[in-house]
Order: structure tokens, then sequence, then C-alpha cells
């Protein structure tokens, strides 16, 4: 039976997608070939990656003057190649995790980092309010959704300068002005696809502001992959297929991304509503506002707190898997991704709740 997969990344996916590209890694559409075997200069393989990055750019809204990018080496490699491709002198970064801390680190390789706030002081369980951005920057970065502390921006930021954001793990949950936006990157493996590709949304107009006295590598150019149309390399050509069909999801099943939004708030509710009401479980993150619909963190309070290793146990005996929080929050981390069902979270609630039951003192 299929489990109930909470995992934070690699993560779930939608059923019907991992049906039909099973599928055509034994033969692509009838043609003799698996998706494994054919060329990515293939006629076939052109019309998967244009149609990947159609359905991207309509159910994204995404307006003209803007190129889509297929990239390895995951959300980790872009922390490096914005800022060494667009970091001339300073740049402002907003500090909200441990992802954030990393693209920071990669960052100061390339000049000054303004840090314009940060959550530092209570573990990153609350988003930083009321910061200004400074205007004399290259860009300000900011990581939209916090995977491993659970909150998330939910609202696109006004900038006065290129606004730059990591939306690894809440990509696509919600429909987004993307006009507010210079580089939006993800990796694929949360919300979008399997492992492999990363996504980059880039404003033509950000490119002109590319720096120019410093050598870049040829494959960490973002200019290369917009040239090129993500095919100056051998691209993770099935990772691409699998996202193309996640999008064909995101369209034909679900209706686009307003839906999407709506489903993902449903089911983040039916996990606040207990976490609120429970005498064993507490979020970790207290101001409802900074919650992510993406990724809900809890803990168990005192005198529980030793049950919680017996209770990840007891959710796998009812086909949970995945809740474990990140070891730098403890607890739990019930990860709800696009793909996840209404049904999933259900029953972790009734899992929950039967051993609240069981276990109160
Ligand atoms: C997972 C994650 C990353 C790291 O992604 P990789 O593809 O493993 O490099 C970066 N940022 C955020 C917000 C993430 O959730």
């Amino acid at each position: 039976m299929r489990k109930h997969i909470f995992n934070a990344g690699p993560a779930v996916l939608p059923v019907p997608v991992l049906e039909k590209v099973s599928k055509s890694v034994q033969d692509l559409d009838g043609i003799g070939m698996s998706i494994l075997e054919i060329s990515h200069r293939s006629k076939e393989f052109e019309a998967i990656i244009n149609d990947a990055i159609n359905l991207m750019k309509e159910i994204m809204q995404i307006p003209e003057g803007y190129h889509i990018i297929f990239v390895g080496g995951g959300a980790s490699t872009q922390f490096g190649m914005v800022a060494m491709n667009f970091l001339n002198k300073k740049a402002a970064y907003l500090e909200t995790g441990n992802w954030a801390k990393k693209a920071i680190k990669e960052a100061k390789l390339f000049g000054e980092v303004q840090i314009v706030a940060t959550s530092a002081d209570k573990n990153f369980t609350y988003l930083p309010k009321n910061f200004i951005i400074p205007t004399d920057v290259d860009y300000f970065h900011i990581t939209t959704n916090n995977t491993i502390y659970g909150t998330e921006l939910k609202t696109d930021l006004n900038s006065p300068v290129p606004l730059v954001a990591d939306m690894s793990s809440d990509i696509c949950s919600r429909p987004i002005d993307i006009s507010k936006y210079s580089l939006i990157y993800a990796g694929a493996q949360k919300n979008i696809g399997p492992a492999g590709v990363t996504i980059a949304i880039i404003k033509d107009e950000f490119l002109n502001h590319q720096v120019t006295d410093r050598i870049i590598p040829t494959m960490l150019n973002y200019k290369t992959h917009t040239e090129n149309n993500s095919l100056y390399n051998t691209p993770p050509v099935y990772a691409i297929y699998v996202v193309k069909e996640v999008m064909n999801w995101l369209k034909n099943e679900i209706g686009g991304l307003e839906n999407m939004k709506k489903i993902n708030e449903e089911k983040a509710k039916i996990l606040n509503d207990y976490l609120d009401n429970s005498k064993m479980f507490v979020p970790t993150v207290p101001d409802k506002e900074d919650r992510s619909l993406m990724n809900i963190t809890f803990v168990m309070q005192e005198p529980y707190k030793e049950l919680e290793a017996t209770f990840i146990d007891y959710a796998k005996t009812h086909g949970i898997v995945g809740i474990k929080g990140h070891r730098s929050v403890g607890g739990f981390r019930a990860s709800m991704y696009n793909a996840l069902p209404v049904d999933s979270v259900k029953a972790l609630v009734q899992a929950m709740e039967d051993f609240e039951k069981t276990n109160l003192k």
C-alpha cells in the first residue's frame, strides 16, 4: 500500500505522474526508446523541454521578458552562482534559516553582504518584520519558505532593488507576482519533480546587470543557459521530463495555482487546528501568519517530550513516514507539498489524536 509521504525532500509526487513517467522509462510514447535513451538534441526532447517551459510560463503566469532554465547542481549551486553573476560590490540578504545562511556564506566569497534582518535570536521560529531594504545593493536575496524551521513569506515583497528568491520548497504552491522578482530559483525535488534538476526563472533585464570584471566559468554563467535553451551541455533529461508531467498535473488535474493554494491551505488548516488545541503537541512557530503551508514543525511539550521517538514509530505503523524534524529543530516536521493528498494529513492528525488520547497524563 502507498505510504503517507511527509518527506522534506526528495518528496511526494503525484501518483498519475509516477504512473506516466514510469511507463516512459520502458517506452516513451511508443517511439521504441526509453526516455533514458533519447538524445537531448532529439526532436522528442526538444518538445519535452519546450512544453515544460511553456507549461511553467502558463501556470505561473510568467510575463514576457523572462527566461526559464534547467540546470544541475541543486539550489546549493545557485547560492554561489547568484553572487558570482550579480554581486558587484554589495548584496543584501534576509537571514531566515539554514538555507539563507548557506546562501550568505557563498555570497561572501564574491563581495560584501549586508544582513538586512535575522531571526537567528529565536532559532528562526519567526519571520523578521519591518526591515528596510537598502537601495545601494546589487540585489536583495530572500528564502520564501524556510523548509527546516517551518516559516514562509507568503507575500511578494516590493523591493527597490532586484529581488532574488530561493523558492526551493514552495515554488508553484500558490500564485505569485513574478514581475516583482528578478531571479527565482528552486531545486525541483520538493514541490515540482525529482532530485537532479534546478529551475531558474530570470528576468532578461537583470541579466544586463551581470558583473563584467569577473571571470565566470561557462557552466556557472546564467547566459550560457538562457542563450542555449538549457542545452549547452546534456541537461538532466529525465528530471526535466518529470517536471513537465508535474506541470501537466498542476494544469489539468489541479486546475492551476489558485486551486493549488486552496488545497494547500486546507491541508495546513487541518493540522494547525489540531495543533492549536492539543495538550501534547505544540507548533514551534507561534505566529500563525509566519507558519509555512508546506512544512509544519511541532514538538511534544513536557511532560511528553520523551515520547517523541515512540510517536514516530507509532505513525510508521499507520503508513506515515518522514515526520521526524530536522536535527536543528527536533521534534517533528510534516512536509505537505503540493502532491500530498488531503487524506494523508487527515491520517496524520488521526494518529496524533489517538496517540494523545492513549498517552495523556
Ligand atoms: C532543500 C533546499 C535547498 C537545497 O537544495 P539542494 O537542491 O539540495 O541544493 C536550498 N534552499 C531551500 C529553501 C531548500 O529547501
